[in-house]
């Protein structure tokens, strides 16, 4: 079974439910398709969350009938009848019924939860007339957080063999969406339907999870400020982990791991493009080769330097609890006999940090920096790699190299106005 997900601007039109409809219709083997909600319509639900917590209801109401309207619409072009509307009218009722009630975190929930009930049920509806046998699975059937709030996948498992054993041409579930350990609608929290996707591989032991994006595919470097980038078609799952942080648009971080562990490969694929060979993403890492140069912005050094840190120990451990005690996570870091200098992109509590870091050294803070990822067979008895990446950026300033926590990257940081000539200087050493 292949596993076929596929995201908000995939399904954010009539006319782009139909492409992927007739895509999903064209597999010869029954796929297991994962949709997230329309794009724009889980912002727009977050919205009416906001507007609840902060008790304007009438602020809600308004949101509410915009996102109503938008789904008539959408299952009228579709559908040419009015075989939605009860569906629609009935989901928009139970969410405005929701502003009447006492509001907390498990109405929230429910109201997140909508967007993605509400594509499946489009598109089940529009297979159907399409004379395919569909099957549509409510996700929250099987799919289950455990007493950590992490999906529970023995669970999973064995709640979602018995759904699958009919025949159908094809099952349909909602991404994103989940029940926790007490049995309340949860999430996987935002961007959580490659995670589904991912899960649901694992659990019935798929061929490939195929993640369906409307996005040109992955590139070796950034083709807004590289001339000439090239496709990169293969990638181990920790280079994947590694480039995740960066663009983030090949894949949610979180769908990573069930796959991994399963080990069934995951296939980026574009939806504008379906015949393209897309991004295949699995376990054989390819020795001696670079795969791709990724950049981050928005980046904070700090810096701590201490005569204390000298031969102390505990010294580091003080350090990481400050930014622990903020729910800060460091990114890049470095240190040295004296010092140690760390990255974050968090600024929430940037002048908090600074202050509680200054018991223990005295501290700096340089704003506006940029962290430079170079992704590939980075194992550290390979000659050649780190000094060819160091070369390359010889007349460019560096704050921080960091190389060694993985055996497939090596960062650099750099000033956010140094990204374009740091990114295309690698891609002249590296790709050339
Ligand atoms: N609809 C959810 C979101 O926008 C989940 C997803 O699209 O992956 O976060
Ligand atoms: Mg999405």
């Amino acid at each position: 079974m292949i596993i076929m997900k596929f995201g908000g601007t995939s399904v954010g039109t009539a006319a782009r439910i139909k492409n992927v409809a007739a895509l999903v219709s064209s597999v010869p083997s029954c796929p297991f398709v994962v949709l997230s909600a329309m794009s724009g319509v889980t912002n727009s639900l977050v919205e009416i969350v906001g507007y609840l917590y902060n008790r304007n209801p009438d602020g809600a109401r308004e949101t509410i009938k915009r996102l109503e309207s938008k789904h008539l619409q959408v299952a009228k072009e579709l559908l040419e009848d009015s075989s939605a509307d009860t569906f629609i009218k009935e989901t928009f009722a139970g969410v405005a019924a929701l502003t009447r009630e006492y509001f907390g975190p498990v109405q929230e929930k429910m109201i997140l939860a909508q967007g993605e009930q509400l594509s499946t049920k489009l598109m089940e509806l529009y297979l159907k007339k399409q004379g395919v046998n569909v099957v549509l699975l409510s996700a929250l059937d099987f799919m289950r957080l455990d007493d950590q709030g992490e999906p529970d996948q023995d669970y999973i498992r064995e709640h979602l063999a018995p759904l699958i054993e009919g025949k159908a041409d094809l099952y349909l579930t909602q991404g994103f969406i989940c029940r926790n350990l007490r049995g309340e609608v949860d999430n996987l929290q935002r961007g959580g339907s490659d995670y589904t996707a991912s899960l649901i591989g694992a659990a019935v032991n798929a061929e490939e999870i195929q993640i369906w994006t409307d996005i040109d595919g992955m590139h070796n470097n950034d083709p807004r400020v590289v001339e000439k980038t090239s496709a990169v078609r293969h990638l181990h799952f920790d280079e994947a982990a590694e480039l995740a942080y960066f663009g983030a648009k090949i894949l949610h971080p979180t769908c990573i791991q069930p796959a991994k562990f399963a080990n069934i490969p995951v296939r980026l694929l574009n939806t504008m493009e379906p015949s393209a060979p897309g991004t295949l993403i699995d376990n054989n890492p390819e020795p001696g080769t670079i795969k791709a140069v990724a950049a981050k912005d928005n980046i904070i050094a700090i810096k701590i330097k201490s005569s204390r840190m000298l031969l102390a120990h505990g010294f580091l451990r003080k350090v990481f609890e400050i930014f622990e005690s903020y729910r800060t996570p460091i990114d890049m870091i470095c240190t040295s006999e004296v010092g140690v200098s760390v990255t974050i992109d968090d600024t929430r509590y940037l002048s908090e940090i600074v202050h509680d870091l200054k018991r223990y050294g005295t501290v700096t803070v340089d704003l506006d920096m940029c962290i430079v990822c170079v992704v590939g067979d980075m194992d550290w008895e390979n000659l050649g790699f780190e000094s060819s990446v160091l070369a390359a950026v010889k007349d460019i300033p560096v704050r921080m190299v960091s190389y060694g926590g993985s055996n497939y990257n090596i960062s650099l940081l750099v000033k956010e106005e140094d990204k374009a000539r740091t990114l295309q200087a690698l891609s002249r050493q590296l790709f050339a």
